[in-house]
């Protein structure tokens, strides 16, 4: 297969971590006969430096012209970098805002996988972690109350907010498709948390979820109020596949999620539109505390690089491929420091490796 992605490096650590995970896709292609062929796009604080913009249009059409993205990170520090002294719609965050909105990129995933190797990182008892979890959050991210209309006044002499929380069933329906087919690749559970029994968006979220379920009868599926959700996630979360859910729910419950695997360093997350195309990128930042520095963990770049594989080229055995890679080197003991043991946890068999080090040990086992 040929592939056309267009790479976002970005700043701080992205340049970094792209390089590696360029390097496992590389090795994918040479051992399963993929040309994979990338095209250079200048977003976020470097794209400041060159044209002005954190985004122009022609990195918009390069993008637009790619199968999927992959994208390191973009930004400064905030505190110090000149960047943060431009105007908020020329700062580089805000050319990953338009990005998405260019691409209507409306549905979110994050996978929350904790490997037994990192489980010290977790903060849950041991009999909860069992034998670990693997989940995907699957968040809808441009409707809902962040995107409703909103507005503040005095009503009666006292200053009153307003925000409104809005989903048509359109947009109900197609996150909802890509929720089930999510699950399909996955162990074919969904579940899916609203709060019908308080709001309205969310009576028409569970009619139109149920509805979509129809069509993917494989898929076993159940509904969450989303207060027990949040409670289910910290008491038994080896119960989940995919999490179906609307933005804001969304946006609270993935970094619940997150938190509860260890390492911002392991997180890797796509954004998807109605087609196959795809943006991949790792939950984390910048980091421009460690960047150039050589020791950024440059897994959750993988681990996007692996998402792509399978949910825009369909390469589900390459991608499997990856994770498998990824979980071979932490069961032989590397760790980027990121993930290092803990002070008063064992570091017998733990060695210590740099980002460069982490792309090559992962390629080689691919
Ligand atoms: P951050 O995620 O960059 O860093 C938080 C902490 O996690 C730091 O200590 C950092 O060293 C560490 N860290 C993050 N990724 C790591 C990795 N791969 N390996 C090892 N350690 C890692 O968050 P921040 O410091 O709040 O933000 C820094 C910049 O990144 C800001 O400009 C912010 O706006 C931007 N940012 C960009 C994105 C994105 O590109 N999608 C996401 C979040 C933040």
């Amino acid at each position: 297969m040929e592939c056309q992605i267009g790479v976002i490096s970005g700043d701080g650590i992205g340049p970094e971590i792209v390089t590696e995970a360029k390097k496992v896709l590389d090795q994918i292609g040479k051992k399963y006969g993929h040309l994979f062929h990338y095209t250079d796009i200048l977003m976020g604080g470097c794209s400041i430096d060159a044209t002005g913009v954190p985004l122009t249009d022609d990195a918009i059409a390069a993008a637009k012209a790619s199968d999927a993205v992959l994208m390191g990170s973009i930004g400064g520090n905030t505190s110090t970098s000149p960047w943060y002294q431009l105007a908020p719609e020329l700062r580089p965050e805000a050319g990953l805002l338009k990005l998405r909105k260019s691409l209507n990129l409306f549905a979110n995933l994050r996978p929350a996988y904790l490997y037994e190797e990192l489980k010290a990182a977790c903060p849950l008892r041991d009999d909860i972690i069992g034998t670990g979890f693997d989940m995907m959050i699957m968040r809808e991210l441009t409707g809902g109350l962040y995107f409703g209309a909103r507005k503040t006044e005095e009503v009666d002499g006292v200053t009153t907010a307003t925000d409104t929380l809005t989903y048509n069933e359109n947009e109900i329906r197609r996150i909802a498709k890509r929720g089930f087919d999510i699950a399909m690749k996955r162990r074919k559970k969904v579940t899916s948390v609203d709060k019908a029994n308080v709001l309205d968006s969310s009576r028409l979220w569970r009619k139109i979820v149920e509805e979509v379920a129809k069509d993917y009868p494989e898929v076993t599926y159940e509904h969450m109020l989303v207060d027990n959700c949040a409670m289910q996630l910290v008491k038994d979360p080896k119960q989940f596949d995919v999490i179906l859910t609307e933005n804001m729910f969304g946006d609270i419950l993935s970094d619940e999620a997150s938190m509860v695997t260890g390492s911002i360093g392991m997180l890797s997350s796509a954004s998807l539109n109605d087609t196959k195309f795809g943006l991949y990128e790792p939950s984390g930042g910048s980091a421009p505390d460690i960047a150039g520095k050589g020791i950024a963990n440059p897994i959750a770049t993988i681990l996007s690089a692996a998402m792509m594989l399978r949910y825009t080229f369909d390469l589900d055995k390459e991608a499997d491929a990856i994770e498998n890679a990824v979980k071979q080197v932490l069961k032989e003991g590397y760790r980027t420091i990121d993930i290092m043991p803990q002070a008063g946890e064992s570091t017998e068999g733990i060695e210590q490796v740099g980002t460069a080090k982490m792309g090559d040990l992962i390629a080689e086992r691919v």
